[in-house]
Protein backbone atom coordinates (compact mmCIF):
# COMPACT_ATOMS: atom_id res chain seq x y z
CA UNK A 1 0.00 0.00 0.00
CA UNK A 2 1.32 3.51 -0.55
CA UNK A 3 2.31 5.83 2.12
CA UNK A 4 0.34 8.82 2.61
CA UNK A 5 1.05 12.48 2.90
CA UNK A 6 -1.35 15.16 4.05
CA UNK A 7 -1.15 18.49 4.40
CA UNK A 8 -2.13 19.72 8.04
CA UNK A 9 -1.36 22.89 7.77
CA UNK A 10 -0.46 25.65 4.61
CA UNK A 11 0.30 28.83 5.15
CA UNK A 12 2.85 31.06 6.18
CA UNK A 13 3.66 32.09 9.87
CA UNK A 14 1.51 35.10 9.13
CA UNK A 15 -1.60 32.99 7.97
CA UNK A 16 -4.55 33.69 10.04
CA UNK A 17 -6.97 31.52 7.76
CA UNK A 18 -4.24 28.63 7.38
CA UNK A 19 -2.35 26.50 9.75
CA UNK A 20 1.19 26.56 9.91
CA UNK A 21 3.08 24.43 7.00
CA UNK A 22 3.26 21.04 9.16
CA UNK A 23 2.84 17.58 7.26
CA UNK A 24 2.00 14.04 8.18
CA UNK A 25 3.26 11.03 6.70
CA UNK A 26 1.15 7.84 7.21
CA UNK A 27 3.25 5.15 6.41
CA UNK A 28 2.98 1.10 7.70
CA UNK A 29 0.07 2.17 10.35
CA UNK A 30 2.40 4.50 11.80
CA UNK A 31 2.23 8.50 12.08
CA UNK A 32 5.35 10.66 11.25
CA UNK A 33 4.41 14.30 11.73
CA UNK A 34 6.70 16.70 9.71
CA UNK A 35 7.41 19.94 11.21
CA UNK A 36 5.34 20.73 14.56
CA UNK A 37 4.58 24.60 14.40
CA UNK A 38 2.36 26.52 17.41
CA UNK A 39 -1.05 25.71 15.46
CA UNK A 40 -0.28 21.80 15.58
CA UNK A 41 -2.86 20.98 18.16
CA UNK A 42 -5.86 22.87 15.42
CA UNK A 43 -4.51 21.13 12.70
CA UNK A 44 -4.24 17.45 13.63
CA UNK A 45 -8.23 18.06 15.95
CA UNK A 46 -9.31 19.48 11.81
CA UNK A 47 -7.96 15.68 10.47
CA UNK A 48 -9.58 14.09 13.80
CA UNK A 49 -6.40 13.39 15.60
CA UNK A 50 -4.54 14.37 18.60
CA UNK A 51 -0.96 14.44 20.42
CA UNK A 52 -1.97 10.10 21.21
CA UNK A 53 -2.38 9.74 17.61
CA UNK A 54 1.45 10.73 16.63
CA UNK A 55 4.20 7.84 16.18
CA UNK A 56 7.32 10.55 15.54
CA UNK A 57 8.12 13.51 14.60
CA UNK A 58 10.75 14.84 12.37
CA UNK A 59 11.57 19.16 12.35
CA UNK A 60 13.28 20.37 9.05
CA UNK A 61 14.38 24.16 11.59
CA UNK A 62 13.82 25.95 14.29
CA UNK A 63 11.80 28.57 13.22
CA UNK A 64 7.95 29.28 15.45
CA UNK A 65 6.08 27.59 12.63
CA UNK A 66 7.51 24.43 12.53
CA UNK A 67 8.86 23.57 16.09
CA UNK A 68 6.74 25.65 18.73
CA UNK A 69 3.91 22.80 19.14
CA UNK A 70 7.12 20.35 20.60
CA UNK A 71 6.74 21.64 24.34
CA UNK A 72 2.93 20.79 23.94
CA UNK A 73 3.66 17.34 22.51
CA UNK A 74 6.53 17.15 25.03
CA UNK A 75 4.33 17.79 27.66
CA UNK A 76 1.10 15.62 26.65
CA UNK A 77 3.20 12.88 25.76
CA UNK A 78 5.04 12.53 29.05
CA UNK A 79 2.89 13.48 31.43
CA UNK A 80 -1.28 12.61 29.99
CA UNK A 81 0.44 9.36 27.85
CA UNK A 82 3.17 8.24 29.30
CA UNK A 83 4.73 8.01 26.20
CA UNK A 84 8.33 8.66 24.41
CA UNK A 85 7.66 8.91 21.05
CA UNK A 86 10.69 9.63 18.26
CA UNK A 87 11.80 12.79 17.56
CA UNK A 88 14.19 13.08 14.57
CA UNK A 89 16.68 15.68 14.17
CA UNK A 90 19.42 17.02 11.81
CA UNK A 91 22.34 16.43 14.18
CA UNK A 92 23.32 20.64 13.73
CA UNK A 93 19.43 21.15 14.32
CA UNK A 94 19.45 19.90 17.71
CA UNK A 95 21.61 22.48 19.49
CA UNK A 96 19.10 25.35 18.45
CA UNK A 97 16.22 23.59 19.22
CA UNK A 98 17.26 22.15 22.63
CA UNK A 99 19.64 24.69 23.79
CA UNK A 100 17.87 28.29 22.65
CA UNK A 101 14.66 27.55 22.05
CA UNK A 102 12.98 24.82 24.14
CA UNK A 103 15.57 24.70 27.08
CA UNK A 104 14.26 27.63 28.84
CA UNK A 105 10.54 26.49 29.33
CA UNK A 106 11.04 22.61 29.39
CA UNK A 107 14.53 22.42 30.96
CA UNK A 108 13.17 22.07 34.74
CA UNK A 109 9.60 20.92 35.48
CA UNK A 110 7.92 18.74 38.60
CA UNK A 111 10.61 16.04 37.81
CA UNK A 112 13.28 18.56 38.11
CA UNK A 113 16.16 19.21 35.49
CA UNK A 114 15.23 18.03 32.34
CA UNK A 115 17.08 17.33 28.63
CA UNK A 116 15.35 16.75 25.46
CA UNK A 117 15.36 13.34 25.78
CA UNK A 118 13.66 13.13 29.05
CA UNK A 119 10.55 14.03 27.06
CA UNK A 120 11.63 12.03 23.46
CA UNK A 121 13.62 9.18 22.07
CA UNK A 122 16.03 11.71 20.45
CA UNK A 123 17.25 10.23 16.66
CA UNK A 124 20.09 12.66 15.45
CA UNK A 125 20.08 11.99 11.87
CA UNK A 126 23.59 11.95 11.13
CA UNK A 127 23.86 11.30 7.46
CA UNK A 128 20.87 13.01 6.23
CA UNK A 129 18.44 9.80 5.75
CA UNK A 130 15.79 8.58 8.03
CA UNK A 131 13.77 5.25 7.76
CA UNK A 132 10.31 5.19 9.17
CA UNK A 133 7.17 2.60 8.69
CA UNK A 134 7.92 1.64 4.98
CA UNK A 135 9.08 5.13 4.08
CA UNK A 136 12.46 6.33 3.07
CA UNK A 137 13.18 10.10 3.75
CA UNK A 138 15.73 12.17 2.90
CA UNK A 139 16.91 15.09 4.15
CA UNK A 140 18.54 18.16 1.83
CA UNK A 141 19.53 21.84 2.97
CA UNK A 142 17.77 24.87 2.29
CA UNK A 143 18.78 28.32 1.34
CA UNK A 144 16.51 29.56 3.87
CA UNK A 145 17.84 31.70 6.87
CA UNK A 146 21.61 32.45 7.03
CA UNK A 147 23.54 30.57 10.04
CA UNK A 148 20.80 28.28 10.39
CA UNK A 149 20.20 25.02 10.03
CA UNK A 150 17.26 24.70 7.85
CA UNK A 151 16.23 21.01 5.09
CA UNK A 152 13.79 20.32 3.31
CA UNK A 153 13.02 16.64 2.36
CA UNK A 154 12.46 14.09 -0.58
CA UNK A 155 10.06 11.28 0.51
CA UNK A 156 10.39 7.91 -1.14
CA UNK A 157 12.18 9.27 -3.64
CA UNK A 158 8.73 10.52 -5.32
CA UNK A 159 7.91 13.74 -3.67
CA UNK A 160 9.97 16.60 -3.00
CA UNK A 161 8.97 18.83 0.01
CA UNK A 162 11.51 22.00 0.37
CA UNK A 163 10.02 23.31 3.66
CA UNK A 164 11.07 27.16 4.19
CA UNK A 165 13.43 28.37 1.22
CA UNK A 166 14.73 30.49 -1.51
CA UNK A 167 14.90 28.95 -5.19
CA UNK A 168 17.09 26.05 -5.23
CA UNK A 169 19.36 25.49 -8.51
CA UNK A 170 19.20 21.66 -8.41
CA UNK A 171 15.30 21.51 -8.40
CA UNK A 172 15.79 23.52 -11.41
CA UNK A 173 17.93 21.03 -12.94
CA UNK A 174 15.96 17.99 -11.77
CA UNK A 175 14.31 16.11 -14.66
CA UNK A 176 12.57 13.01 -12.86
CA UNK A 177 8.93 12.51 -12.48
CA UNK A 178 8.83 14.05 -8.63
CA UNK A 179 6.30 16.03 -7.23
CA UNK A 180 7.57 19.20 -5.66
CA UNK A 181 5.80 20.74 -2.96
CA UNK A 182 7.46 24.04 -2.72
CA UNK A 183 7.48 27.54 -0.35
CA UNK A 184 5.28 30.02 -2.06
CA UNK A 185 5.25 33.59 -0.14
CA UNK A 186 2.75 35.75 -1.96
CA UNK A 187 4.49 39.07 -0.97
CA UNK A 188 5.75 40.96 -3.30
CA UNK A 189 9.46 40.62 -2.02
CA UNK A 190 10.96 38.19 0.96
CA UNK A 191 14.58 37.79 1.71
CA UNK A 192 14.42 33.69 2.84
CA UNK A 193 10.95 32.45 1.17
CA UNK A 194 10.90 31.27 -2.77
CA UNK A 195 8.06 34.57 -4.08
CA UNK A 196 5.76 33.64 -6.63
CA UNK A 197 7.82 35.63 -9.09
CA UNK A 198 10.73 34.32 -8.35
CA UNK A 199 9.49 30.69 -8.61
CA UNK A 200 7.92 32.06 -12.26
CA UNK A 201 11.45 33.82 -12.99
CA UNK A 202 13.69 30.71 -12.08
CA UNK A 203 11.87 27.44 -12.44
CA UNK A 204 12.02 26.21 -15.93
CA UNK A 205 7.94 25.08 -17.58
CA UNK A 206 8.96 21.03 -17.23
CA UNK A 207 9.52 21.79 -13.41
CA UNK A 208 6.64 23.86 -12.44
CA UNK A 209 4.34 21.74 -13.97
CA UNK A 210 5.05 19.07 -11.43
CA UNK A 211 5.10 21.62 -8.21
CA UNK A 212 2.67 22.08 -5.89
CA UNK A 213 2.52 25.88 -3.87
CA UNK A 214 2.84 25.95 -0.03
CA UNK A 215 3.62 28.14 3.15
CA UNK A 216 1.36 30.86 1.09
CA UNK A 217 -0.73 33.40 2.77
CA UNK A 218 -4.19 34.49 3.93
CA UNK A 219 -4.39 36.22 -0.23
CA UNK A 220 -4.27 32.69 -1.55
CA UNK A 221 -8.15 32.00 -2.65
CA UNK A 222 -7.78 35.83 -4.43
CA UNK A 223 -4.36 34.64 -6.08
CA UNK A 224 -4.90 31.08 -7.09
CA UNK A 225 -5.80 31.80 -10.77
CA UNK A 226 -2.28 33.73 -10.78
CA UNK A 227 -0.07 30.74 -9.01
CA UNK A 228 -2.23 28.02 -10.72
CA UNK A 229 -0.89 29.89 -13.93
CA UNK A 230 2.98 29.34 -13.06
CA UNK A 231 2.06 26.02 -10.95
CA UNK A 232 0.52 22.73 -11.47
CA UNK A 233 -1.53 23.94 -8.20
CA UNK A 234 -1.68 24.58 -4.72
CA UNK A 235 -1.61 22.14 -2.33
CA UNK A 236 -4.69 21.92 -0.47
CA UNK A 237 -4.63 22.38 3.38
CA UNK A 238 -6.64 19.09 4.84
CA UNK A 239 -6.11 16.97 1.64
CA UNK A 240 -3.63 13.71 1.11
CA UNK A 241 -2.01 12.17 -1.84
CA UNK A 242 -0.09 9.09 -2.07
CA UNK A 243 3.83 8.98 -1.91
ZN1 LIG B 1 11.37 29.14 8.34
ZN1 LIG C 1 7.81 28.49 7.83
Amino acid sequence: MADRLCFLGTGDSEAMDYWNTNLLLETAGRRLLIDCGYTIKYALRDMGLGVADIDGILITHIHADHCFGLERFAYETRYTHGTRIPLYLPADVYPGLWEQTLKGSMGHSSDGENRLDDFFDLQLIEDRRLHFGDATLELFPTDHTGGMATYGVIINDRLIFTSDTNPLPWIAADRSDRRIVHDCSLQAHNPVHATLDEIADFYPPEVRARMLAIHYGDTMPTRRAQIEGVLAGVAEQGSCIDV
